[in-house]
């Protein structure tokens, strides 16, 4: 947006909360309400796919969930800010539609919390793609738009255009971790010529549920070469497999 347009907007449109749109004192705020409800992804966390874990062994150095045990993910971790849940969707609905600049900004924020140590160590932010047809549907790859927000955060360089999504997948709700990986299967590929030789790649997705999509995303990346894989994500299915 242009700065005066910027100024202009911001002069007459108060702050308001991420979540319910209550004025709050800054942009990219939660209100105390919001905030008080908003379930932020606490430990004991999967070390791998960062699922909340409902109990870890006594002692036990490290805690992989089942479905890491059953099939060990192509991205190294994979962290997130919040649950998803009715809170983090009413977030969420900004980056779809419409005006989402202020929206973005403030949800990069509450990302950096956990993301920090991925985001100091990556070379290269990638959003998860969506297919042409589905994002002429949807206007916005939320994604990018979370990714395009964090760079400018971080000042991390931006490869917007590494990953092609080939074909329209079906819905994948219902579909369990094994089906959507059957799914995706070559759905997603490296752009040619994307350059990811040797380089940290952190993908960044609105919500992550069983991790199949970041999975396939980070095979295709590996498989282009990429050092390392991590996985950030604005909200994370507490518990795929009730999906
Ligand atoms: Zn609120
Ligand atoms: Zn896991």
């Amino acid at each position: 947006m242009k700065p005066l347009l910027r100024w202009v907007l911001d002069s007459v449109l108060p702050p308001s909360c991420l979540a319910c749109g209550e004025a709050v004192q800054t942009d990219g705020q939660l209100c105390l309400k919001c905030f008080s409800t908003a379930n932020f992804v606490t430990a004991p966390l999967c070390d791998c796919c960062g699922v909340p874990l409902p109990f870890v062994m006594d002692g036990a150095k490290t805690h992989i969930c089942a479905a890491c045990e059953a099939f060990s993910p192509a991205f190294e971790m994979a962290r997130a800010a919040l649950r998803y849940d009715e809170t983090a969707k009413k977030m969420i609905l900004p980056l779809k539609y419409g005006d989402q600049s202020e929206a973005a900004s403030g949800l990069a924020r509450l990302m950096r919390r956990p993301g920090e140590a991925m985001l100091q160590a990556a070379n290269l932010l990638v959003p998860v793609p969506l297919h042409a047809a589905r994002l002429r549907q949807r206007r916005y790859n939320q994604a990018a738009v979370l990714a395009i927000a964090l760079a400018r955060l971080t000042g991390r360089p931006l490869g917007l255009d590494v990953l092609r999504r080939w074909r329209a997948t079906r819905k994948l709700e219902g579909l369990n971790a094994a089906e959507r990986r059957d799914e995706l299967a070559d759905a997603i590929s490296l752009r040619r010529g994307a350059d990811v030789a040797g380089k940290r790649v952190l993908l960044i997705d609105d919500v992550m549920t069983t991790g199949a999509t970041a999975n396939q995303c980070a095979v295709a990346l590996r498989e282009g070469g990429a050092a390392q894989v991590d996985v950030l994500t604005l909200a994370r299915v507490a518990d795929p497999r009730l999906e």
